[in-house]
């Protein structure tokens, strides 16, 4: 299943997990129940710190959860995790074996104190760009949150699911078999979105902060523009987004900005990001502001 490249990046992966994990795989006698044993098979033979077991019971059948060794699995891959979604795979691993997350603080005491107990499950294609930040999105809110699970769904491997629920986009996202969203989300939306304390949380946030000259409501390129045009005038500016990055967010190739030959939307974003936090913008990722009260 795997390469010998991959195979071998993978060991070298493992080794930084803090602790024993578990693979529980629950089959079937399909091909594809083959293909997934052989691919946990192959990954608990790369580190002592892994295991593997074929006598899960998830629901859905072929998949496999990743466990802490002595605790039930609480994200699941039902399908193969290859293409886009390796990186989640790797990342489940690390993380369920204790390994931190790569987020600030903030956000991940945002994603303990969420305290929620449901059931997630991520409709995805392995061609999908924007599938895998919800994936690991919903994985690490699993991780911090007993009760909770999150599961990858690869609608090549349960046809059948896509056409009841009308899966005609991925990622789609199901709470507890409740849509609750669809296409590209950061970690920090679908926090926003569960967090049910959240616009309070963030009306606070804001008032804590001094007053600023130039507020600008928008992230994406003409909030961005406008904020670097006051930042640079000396005026003490703040942007507030729902999302930051905006539309360009959304977009793969960007072939027509003048005197870039092409980029990417998300690297664009990070960009933007970069050169208005030169000029000592203050940015504040924040859910609709007609929503916030008491701001
Ligand atoms: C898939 C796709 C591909 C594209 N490809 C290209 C391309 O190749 N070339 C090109 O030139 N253009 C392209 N575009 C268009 C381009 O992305 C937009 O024209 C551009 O992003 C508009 O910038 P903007 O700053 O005006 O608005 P937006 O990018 O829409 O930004 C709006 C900002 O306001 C925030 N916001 C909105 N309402 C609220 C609220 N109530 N509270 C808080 N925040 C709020 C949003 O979160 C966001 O940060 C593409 C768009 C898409 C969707």
């Amino acid at each position: 299943m795997l390469d010998q490249n991959t195979t071998a990046q993978l060991k070298a992966l493992l080794e930084r997990l803090e602790g024993p994990i578990e693979l529980v795989a629950t089959l079937d006698s399909s091909d594809k129940s083959d293909k997934i044993k052989e691919l946990v098979t192959e990954i608990a033979a790369l580190s002592d710190q892994v295991t593997a077991r074929f006598d899960g019971n998830n629901k859905r059948a072929p998949s496999f959860g990743v466990a802490k060794a002595g605790e039930p699995p609480r994200v699941f891959f039902a399908g193969l995790p290859m293409g886009h979604e390796f990186t989640s795979l790797i990342l489940a691993l690390l993380q369920t074996s204790g390994y931190a997350p790569k987020v600030s603080d903030e956000v991940l005491a945002s994603i303990k104190d969420l305290g929620i107990q449901s059931d997630f499950d991520v409709f995805v294609s392995l061609s999908c760009h924007n599938c895998p930040d919800v994936v690991q999105a919903l994985n690490l809110i699993a991780i911090y949150n007993p009760g909770t699970t999150a599961t990858m769904i690869d609608g090549a491997f349960f046809q059948d699911e896509v056409e009841e629920r009308k899966i005609m986009a991925v990622p789609m996202v199901f709470q507890d078999g409740n849509h609750i969203g669809q296409g590209r989300m950061t970690l920090e939306e679908i926090i926003a979105k569960l967090d049910t304390n959240s616009a309070a949380k963030e009306a606070e946030k804001l008032n804590a902060k001094a007053a600023f000259d130039v507020l600008v409501i928008g992230g994406g390129p003409a909030g961005n523009t406008a904020a670097i045009y006051a930042a640079r005038k000396g005026i003490n500016t703040g942007i507030v987004a729902e999302r930051f990055g905006g539309q360009v967010m959304d977009t793969m190739d960007i072939e027509n900005f003048t005197s870039i030959k092409k980029t990417q939307g998300p690297k664009f974003a990070a960009e933007m990001e970069a050169h208005v936090r030169e000029y000592g913008v203050d940015i504040m990722n924040l859910q609709r502001v007609s929503d916030i009260k008491g701001a």
